[in-house]
């Protein structure tokens, strides 16, 4: 797996948890269930902080979650290509 890769894993499975947790929380009349729609939004934020690594120095991805574009190239923490996979390099 490339680093790429990681992050825009994490992304896929961070979104749907963030949009779920805004929309149980908007749209619910129960107190519970607003609170459960909280608990997803900010988990949902949180695993898009730290669940996308660089497979290379394994830092998660952080504030760097906008790597997984295709402009950037390489890790801002170790310098390694995000496309490199983790025995090549
Ligand atoms: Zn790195």
């Amino acid at each position: 797996m490339t680093s790429r890769q990681s992050l825009q894993k994490a992304h896929r499975i961070a979104w749907p948890v963030v949009i779920l947790g805004i929309a149980v929380m908007a749209l619910s009349d129960l107190k519970w269930l607003q609170a459960t729609g909280v608990v997803l939004l900010f988990s949902g934020i949180l695993w898009a902080k730290f669940a996308g690594k660089c497979v290379h120095c394994l830092k998660p991805a952080g504030a760097w979650m906008h790597s997984a574009s295709p402009g950037v190239q390489y890790c801002p923490c170790c310098g390694k290509s995000l496309d490199a996979d983790r025995a090549r390099a």
